[in-house]
């Protein structure tokens, strides 16, 4: 796998950084986004360290892609959201910060229940609450 050893998310893949992981295969890791447009908010990062998807190998592409619909269903079915988006920057112009391909899935709920405004957990015990839900233990 491409790695390099300057990108966060390859250290959280290699496990240089904790993460608060949800799934994992040969060819992708997903783990909650620490700065939530909801709660519940993961990312799935491919092991391959490229910046966008025009620079990935397209059979890694098939399997991100693949992997986005797996954890996107775990997703919804562990939290019960009623629906989510999903969502990839590509280069700094789209808001892409970490340059290591990602895409959001961002759990939503219908108003009144969606929670416009918040971008942190209210507690470290609240966001692994949120990970026991996401990986069926409660
Ligand atoms: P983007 O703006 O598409 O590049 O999104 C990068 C995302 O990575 C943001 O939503 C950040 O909150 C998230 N992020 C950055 N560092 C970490 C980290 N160490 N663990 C989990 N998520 C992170
Ligand atoms: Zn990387």
């Amino acid at each position: 796998m491409v790695h390099d050893s300057n990108c966060i998310f390859c250290k959280i893949i290699a496990g240089e950084i904790p993460s608060l992981k949800i799934y994992e295969d040969e060819d992708l890791m997903s783990f909650m986004d620490i700065n939530p447009f909801s709660k519940g908010h993961v990312l799935v990062v491919p092991k391959y360290h490229a910046q966008t998807i025009t620079d990935l190998p397209e059979e890694v592409l098939v399997k991100l892609a693949k992997g986005v619909q797996k954890i996107a269903g775990i997703v919804r079915q562990r939290l019960g959201c009623e629906g989510f988006n999903v969502l990839q920057n590509n280069g700094a112009a789209a808001g892409q910060t970490v340059p290591h391909v990602h895409v959001h899935i961002i759990p939503r709920n219908p108003a009144p229940h969606l929670d416009w405004k918040s971008k942190k957990y209210d507690s470290d015990e609240e966001m692994h609450a949120y990970h026991k839900k996401l990986m069926g233990e409660e």
